[in-house]
């Protein structure tokens, strides 16, 4: 696999190098310099085929030679091994769950692929990586939980103090091994802060092998294709081959990899992003105009991007034609109180109890099938278990959620967790005096 930046078709570089850099020095993002057209006859078998099947094919697809079958077909069955199941709620209409990995949200297909590419890529060296990553919740724990025992790998995750929920903050802090968190004073972007002024301390980075987690990371985007081709499997079996997804989008990472799956040969017959008032990307499909803001708080905390950074990847895909992209791609927006009904209402109608994303997701799916009736199956992503937002689900709905086994085990574990300031030098010394 052979990789370019969006801001120069020239580079090309190894699956590995954009592995390690996450970003081109250009400030571009790593797409694959060719998208490979899955054999028609696998999709016209698809539906024999079990999720991780499913997911070697597609990836070895993708990656090519760059790691041999035998190895990508371990990582492969080490990173998915949960479901991603498919649960229609009325005869049009379906959730795709894909909160059942070991931090609840669908960042563990991307976290624990990376991990695994990155301890596989690493094998050879003696000197550990040192991931680095600051969250404002979902990403941190995919991450931790994907790393966690993975050999030659150390992860030290930044978090914003108090501003994360309970379950994610134990997620992030109750690990040991190789996974470290610190509780920083101060706001998410704070964190990232810090962790970009890491990235660029070139004494730092002579001193430790230092990578990023990104959620901009090729091999974060890879996995997020492999459930797209597993529904449409799951629906074929039932008969069902047209499909309308609907995604919650924030850095457009997800919808982007559903994009990828569509140019490979998966048939879909449109996407849906659904956002929540952070709507740069619905207000650049209606005027043409990319004007990133300042995000705002919502109750769809994972979803508060004002400038999403994979949305360069979909233009790419697209090559830069809005007319084309906009037959495949209608976004809706929705605020604070819409996004509380449509909770409530399918709370009451279905007796199901969805994350806000999830249900901003809900909402457009049923918003874009009122607009387009027609003969489909309307498939919205549940990217995270309502578990882990309890200050932004109804307390009547909040009580009827059956908590993982895993969550359960959380409560009453130690948290261990450095305190620090908002003061680079601090983390900086913590960083080298902790190797
Ligand atoms: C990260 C996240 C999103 C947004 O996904 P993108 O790939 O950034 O668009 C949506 N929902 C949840 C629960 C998330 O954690």
């Amino acid at each position: 696999m052979k990789l370019y930046s969006t801001n120069n078709k020239e580079l090309s570089v190894s699956f590995k190098d954009a592995v390690f850099n996450s970003l081109p020095a250009d400030r571009g993002l790593y797409m694959p310099e060719h998208i490979p057209q899955l054999d028609p006859m696998f999709i016209r078998n698809i539906q024999q085929y079990s999720l991780p099947e499913i997911a070697f094919h597609v990836a070895h697809a993708l990656i090519g030679n760059d790691i041999p079958e035998a190895d990508l077909k371990k990582i492969v069955n080490e990173a998915i091994n949960f479901d991603a199941p498919v649960r229609f709620l009325n005869k049009d209409t379906a959730v795709l769950e894909l909160f059942h990995g070991p931090s609840y949200a669908f960042k563990d297909f991307g976290a624990r692929f990376m991990s695994r590419v990155m301890g596989y890529f690493s094998k050879a060296d003696d000197q550990l990586l040192d991931v680095l990553v600051a969250t404002s919740g979902d990403t941190g724990g995919a991450v931790a939980l994907g790393f966690l025992g993975v050999a030659g790998t150390r992860v030290t995750i930044l978090y914003p103090k108090g501003k994360v929920s309970e379950v994610q903050e134990l997620q992030l802090t109750t690990n040991g091994q190789n996974i470290r968190a610190i509780e920083i004073d101060g706001t998410f972007d704070d964190c990232q802060a810090l962790v970009k002024r890491a990235f660029n301390d070139v004494q730092l980075n002579s001193e430790l092998r230092l990578t990023s987690a990104n959620s901009i990371n090729i091999a974060r985007l890879i996995p997020q294709t492999f459930y797209y081709f597993y529904t449409y499997a799951q629906l074929k079996a039932q008969g069902i081959n047209e499909i309308v997804f609907t995604v919650p989008s924030g850095n457009f990472g997800n919808i982007g990899a559903g994009l990828l799956a569509y140019k490979m040969g998966l048939p879909v017959k449109h996407f849906v992003a659904a956002t929540n008032v952070n709507d740069t990307v619905p207000r650049f499909l209606k005027s043409g105009k990319y004007e990133p803001k300042p995000s705002v708080q919502t109750l769809a905390n994972a979803m508060d991007v004002g400038d999403p950074s994979n949305w360069v990847r979909i233009q790419d895909l697209f090559d830069q034609d809005l007319d084309h992209l906009k037959k495949m791609v209608t976004s809706y927006t929705y605020d604070d109180a819409t996004t509380k009904d449509a909770m409530e209402q399918l709370f009451r109608e279905y007796n199901y109890v969805a994350c806000p994303h999830t249900a901003i997701a809900w909402v457009a799916s049923q918003a874009y099938a009122r607009e387009h009736p027609g003969q489909y199956a309307s498939v919205f992503l549940s990217t995270a278990h309502p578990c882990k937002f309890p200050d932004a689900i109804a307390p009547d709905a909040f009580e009827q959620i059956e908590f993982p086994e895993g969550a359960k085990e959380l409560t009453g574990k130690e948290k261990l967790a450095e305190h620090m300031l908002v003061d680079y030098d601090a983390f900086r010394r913590y960083l080298v005096e902790n190797r």
